[in-house]
């Protein structure tokens, strides 16, 4: 996974994948029935696909396959979307560029536009050629490839470890269990992920499975993310041979043991970038809950006059996100500067 300053710059596809998921998510919540009700139910929802490119409205049909109670209909033009939407309400639109007029003319529907980032992409293509002298060990695998200078990555764990010691270095005295001292002048700092659902109903989990393997036979300098439509992820470079792929994004909150499936999904992928992975050990196995907002974006709440402060939603970008965050309370408490992620 990467790690960097700025917010990493996912493709056009990508980003649909994420409003996708917000949306059916939008919807789960607007419903809230049982996974067994759910089964029984017809058709609840329909996406309405509106792209003149035939390879693209199969593209979001496949992304939407395994979302439940979701019928999608597709459209090639504006007028044979307005068509459609006079017998067939849609509940989503998903249009791309060349039927961006769809939006306004269907104001009223909720509306993802695929708006790819030509320059950006375009720049990304002409260093394709280049993927062998980049990645030895990716030479002739790949027809095409992306590539995005400013991305850097690091491995969790040990970012972990620096992150314990610079805050002991810095004199914090760390202490695990127990509940906080309930002093009237304090401020509380509260990061405790989907435990603090108590106070921050609409925290939901989303599930993450990755894999942790070692081979001695691939060698990667920087993480590889394979674009599926459904199958988004990352092969991350560990050093000493360790490289971590992952993660799948589940809506569920079960924190069980990783799947079969889930398993086979990975292992995939992993074989997939490259087929030396097959030898690979297969060091650790790992499940966690991500805590997310509604929107998927990660925020500090405050709340009793600050005495209270709420960090948490970091979904898929605690690593990444974590110091912006840290930087927004911090300036909070010195200056009482409100930035963007910081919510009053
Ligand atoms: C499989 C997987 C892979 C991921 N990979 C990446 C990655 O490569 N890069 C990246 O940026 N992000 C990644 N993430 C996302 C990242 O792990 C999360 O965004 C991050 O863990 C969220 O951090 P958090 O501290 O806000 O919440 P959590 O990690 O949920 O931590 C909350 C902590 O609070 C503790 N707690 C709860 N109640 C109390 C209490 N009363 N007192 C004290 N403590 C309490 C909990 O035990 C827990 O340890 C991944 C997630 C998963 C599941």
């Amino acid at each position: 996974m990467t790690a960097n300053e700025r917010a990493p710059s996912p493709s056009a596809r990508v980003r649909l994948e994420a409003e996708v998921l917000t949306t059916q998510l939008t919807a789960d919540q607007e419903l809230p029935v049982s996974r067994a009700a759910d089964a029984d139910m017809s058709v609840l929802r329909t996406v309405l696909v509106v792209a003149s490119d035939a390879d693209l409205r199969r593209y979001v049909r496949e992304c939407l396959r395994d979302v439940q109670r979701v019928r999608v209909i597709e459209a090639a033009s504006v007028t044979e979307a307005l068509d459609v939407a006079t017998h067939d309400s849609p509940h989503v639109l998903i249009a791309d560029w060349s039927a961006a007029s769809v939006v306004s003319a269907l104001s009223e529907v909720r509306a993802v536009l695929i708006a790819d980032d030509l320059a950006e992409i375009s720049d990304a293509r002409q260093a394709a050629n280049e993927l062998g002298d980049m990645e030895p060990d990716l030479a002739g695998r790949f027809t095409s490839a992306l590539y995005f200078p400013d991305e850097a990555h690091m491995p969790a764990p040990a970012a972990l470890e620096f992150m314990l010691a610079e805050v002991q270095r810095a004199g914090v005295e760390i202490v695990l269990g127990g509940t906080p001292p309930a002093e009237a002048n304090d401020t509380l700092i509260d990061c405790r992920g989907l435990a603090a659902r108590d106070a921050l109903p609409n925290l939901r989990g989303v599930r993450g499975e990755r894999l942790l393997i070692r081979s001695h036979e691939v060698e990667l300098q920087r993480p590889v993310q394979l674009l599926h439509p459904r199958v988004p992820l990352y092969v991350v470079p560990w050093g000493d041979g360790l490289f971590m792929i992952g993660a799948t994004l589940i809506e569920t909150e079960d924190a069980g043991p990783v799947s079969v499936r889930s398993a086979l999904e990975l292992l995939g992928g992993a074989y997939a970038v490259h087929p030396a992975f097959a030898e690979a050990e297969i060091i650790d196995l790992g499940v966690g809950v991500r805590p997310a907002f509604p929107d998927n974006v990660p925020r500090a709440l405050v709340r009793e006059d600050g005495r209270h402060i709420f960090v948490n939603g970091a979904y898929r970008h605690g690593f990444l996100l974590a110091p912006v965050l840290a930087r927004a309370v911090a300036d909070y408490l010195e200056s009482g500067r409100v930035s963007e992620l910081l919510v009053r």
